[in-house]
């Protein structure tokens, strides 16, 4: 299939394609990689009057270190970031080759992936481990929101019409922290059937700071906050199954054609148990 007949714009700076959107309202709809927009085009999913290409606008392509951690512009692709790294124990950098093949990458975007907050997808997962900061640009300037409030259902976000996802600060992690990233899917490149993102610090043995993010199991990405308090102050080896017992047990997944609620409790507690082996000091 094809999209019906629609405008096409490619501005060069930020003001103008926030002047496109506030002069076409919901009949405008940014492209960004195209990744996941272009086959909603195709299969009709969604009918926008007008395309607005944000590629071509430099302030949306930086990618710095700051005081507050990594800003990645939302038109960074993917695959920049699997390239380009940003430290650390780079829970992005593991987490990026999950996304689809590298071609795919590299034409999809960190902001086009977050704005389109596919419960399966990775980056949205990273960025609540990481507590990032997602800043949207909108007519009156712009705006924080923190990555628990911006995912607010499958493939919803909080972005206000008249705005834009401009870029997303990811925090930073602890020193010692190391992380891993884990998930099942059928053949490398589909999406997840349950993953777990980790970072996590120790001292002498004893867990500092633990983040520990749930995806693919419901709605949206999920912090396993239990499982968290399971692992404070205690060694990761004997917290290793008491953790995992309580990450199956506070996700809500739910049924579909790629396994049952039950199976992705499974998963998730044998993958919280591997991201916990592949972070032990
Ligand atoms: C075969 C295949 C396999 C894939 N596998 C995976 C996978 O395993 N994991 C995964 O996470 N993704 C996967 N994807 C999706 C891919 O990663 C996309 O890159 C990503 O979902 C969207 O990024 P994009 O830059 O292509 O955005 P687009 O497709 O251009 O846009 C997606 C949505 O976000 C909106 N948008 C984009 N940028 C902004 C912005 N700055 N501000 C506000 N709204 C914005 C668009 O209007 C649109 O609604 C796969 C895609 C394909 C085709």
């Amino acid at each position: 299939m094809k999209p019906p007949p629609l405008s096409y714009s490619r501005p060069h700076s930020l003001d103008e394609a926030l002047d496109l959107l506030a002069e076409h309202g919901d009949e405008a709809r940014p492209l960004a990689g195209g990744q996941s927009l272009v086959p909603m085009l195709n299969h009709r999913l969604s009918r926008p009057g007008l395309l607005i290409d944000i590629g071509a606008i430099a302030q949306l392509q930086r990618m710095e270190r700051t005081e507050s951690g990594w800003l990645i512009g939302a038109t960074v692709t993917q695959r920049r970031l699997e390239r380009d790294g940003t430290g650390g124990c780079d829970l992005l950098r593991l987490a990026v080759p999950f996304i689809g093949h590298r071609q795919i990458r590299a034409r999809g975007t960190v902001g086009g992936s977050i704005a389109h907050a596919d419960p399966a997808a990775e980056l949205p997962a990273v960025a609540l481990t990481l507590d990032a900061t997602m800043v949207a640009a909108g007519p009156d300037g712009e705006r924080e929101i923190d990555a628990a409030s911006f995912f607010v259902g499958p493939y919803m976000n909080s972005l206000a019409e008249g705005e834009l996802l401009s870029h997303v600060v990811f925090g930073e992690v602890p020193p010692t922290a190391r992380c891993s990233f884990r998930e099942f899917a059928r053949r490398k490149g589909d999406f997840a059937v349950a993953g777990v993102a980790a970072a996590v610090a120790t001292d002498d043995g004893s867990v500092t700071d633990a983040r520990l993010t749930a995806f693919a199991v419901g709605s949206n990405p999920v912090r396993l906050s239990a499982a968290e308090g399971v692992l404070a102050g205690r060694s990761i080896d004997s917290a290793l199954a008491d953790a995992a017992e309580a990450a199956a047990a506070e996700i809500e997944p739910w049924d579909d054609i790629h396994g049952s609620a039950q199976y992705r409790r499974q998963l998730i507690a044998t993958l919280t148990k591997r991201a916990l082996q592949d972070v032990a000091p």
